[in-house]
């Protein structure tokens, strides 16, 4: 591999000529060179390909590779800076890349699309909440013992009128990036705190994204509207994932202490796919930890997921922390989480998020039986 590059490196500059070359990493470089059109910057382009994508003699082998470029002019994007060229560039090699082998493509607005997609969500994202575009699901979190439902998590959802329903996974991120997950942010708790007050006993888990958790006020805002729905703080569990807490470990020490302080539950929400060890989250009070869909897809299939979650379980048990297993959604995963010691499950084989009607009706009757007959 390493020779490979270097040969590469070797043709690529040769071909290039006066100009500057760079490895941005891994198998990508960074051209840049002065032109006097865009055709002849085309042709050059072309030519620099073509001068990659050949056999080369690596060890005594004959290897073949090829290369895709992508081309933005910098003239006819005065405006932009560096770092736009940049991802110009890469929209456009994405393009080239999709065209086939050993493609040019110069980069074009409409190859902008990704980014306009996003300006188009977040306009819509600041509507949603007037239009009553907006709405939360809840789905049922049982205990292990007797498959009682002992929460629900709260879900948003989004059926936007221009662009149907949208996911979360979709429209968190750009509210993330934006100031809308304040907003959204604030309605999903105001509604979550009034529907688990027509609950008998269930708590309510709401997620929390890492930019409200580490908002200044964040646990004095929090505590108020608890206060004001006359909800008490046990019956509320905060979902925040590593990334929330690992950016200013030291801080987000002492905003869990002082949340749990008040009597709030606190869930560290998928488990396992960043870069917490369990040896460091003993500095933070926790509840419990959600283990990660992910882990719970590869059970009976590898048995990495299962030494995985059964290590886990272990060690979170010894440590006095729950664990839920999320994303359950068959009866050999069910009987393989709870062989493991995963205190709760989660998952469509226990319930699907439901509407708030649907909800009461199932926190009043309790029973994962009633949970099984929502999921057919
Ligand atoms: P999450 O907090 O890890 O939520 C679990 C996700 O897994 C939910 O997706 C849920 O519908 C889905 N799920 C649960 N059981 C199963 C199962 O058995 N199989 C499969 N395939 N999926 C299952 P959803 O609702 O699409 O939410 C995606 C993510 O968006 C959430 O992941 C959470 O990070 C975020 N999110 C959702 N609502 C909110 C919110 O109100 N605030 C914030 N900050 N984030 C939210
Ligand atoms: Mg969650
Ligand atoms: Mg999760």
């Amino acid at each position: 591999g390493d020779d490979l590059i270097r040969e590469v490196c070797h043709r690529l500059s040769a071909a290039l000529g006066d100009g500057v070359l760079a490895r941005l990493g891994g198998d990508e470089f960074g051209l840049l060179f002065a032109t006097a059109s865009k055709e002849e910057a085309l042709a050059r382009c072309e030519a620099i390909v073509a001068a990659c994508s050949t056999t080369y003699m690596i060890l005594g082998h004959a290897v073949q590779i090829s290369a895709s470029m992508g081309l933005v002019l910098a003239e006819s994007t005065r405006e932009a800076e560096s770092a736009d060229h940049m991802r110009m560039a890469d929209l456009a090699l994405y393009e080239a890349k999709r065209a086939g082998r050993s493609q040019v493509r110069l980069f074009d607005e409409s190859m902008d699309e990704s980014v306009r997609f996003r300006q188009t969500i977040e306009a819509g994202l600041r509507q949603a909440i007037v239009r009553r575009e907006l709405e939360v699901v809840y789905q049922p979190i049982v205990a292990r013992e007797r498959l009682d439902i002992v929460g629900f998590e709260a879900l948003l959802r989004w059926t936007s009128a221009e662009h149907g329903p949208i996911s979360p996974s979709v429209f968190i991120p750009i509210a993330e990036e934006s100031n809308l997950i304040h907003e959204l942010g604030d309605w999903v708790t105001a509604e979550a705190l009034a529907e688990c007050q027509r609950w008998p006993h269930q708590y309510v888990s709401i997620n929390f994204s890492p930019r409200q958790f580490r908002r200044q006020d964040f646990v004095e805002s929090l505590a108020a509207k608890v206060a004001q729905s006359a909800v008490p703080p046990h019956r509320v569990q905060i979902e925040i994932t590593e990334t929330a807490i690992f950016d200013d470990d030291l801080r987000a020490a002492e905003t869990l202490q002082r949340l749990r302080a008040l009597g709030f539950r606190v869930a560290l929400d998928d488990f396992g796919t960043g870069y917490s060890s369990l040896f460091n989250i003993r500095n933070f009070a926790l509840d419990c930890l959600k283990i990660d869909k992910s882990f719970i897809d590869g059970l009976g299939r590898e048995v990495e997921s299962a030494a995985i979650v059964n290590s886990v379980t272990h060690l979170a048990r010894s440590l006095g922390l729950g664990v839920v297993a999320e994303g359950v959604e068959t009866e050999t995963q069910n009987q393989a989480l709870r062989l493991a010691g995963c205190s709760h499950l989660q998952g469509y084989y226990f319930g699907r998020p439901a509407d708030a009607a649907a909800t009461v009706q199932l926190a009043t009757q309790g029973g994962a039986d009633e949970a099984a007959a929502a999921v057919a």
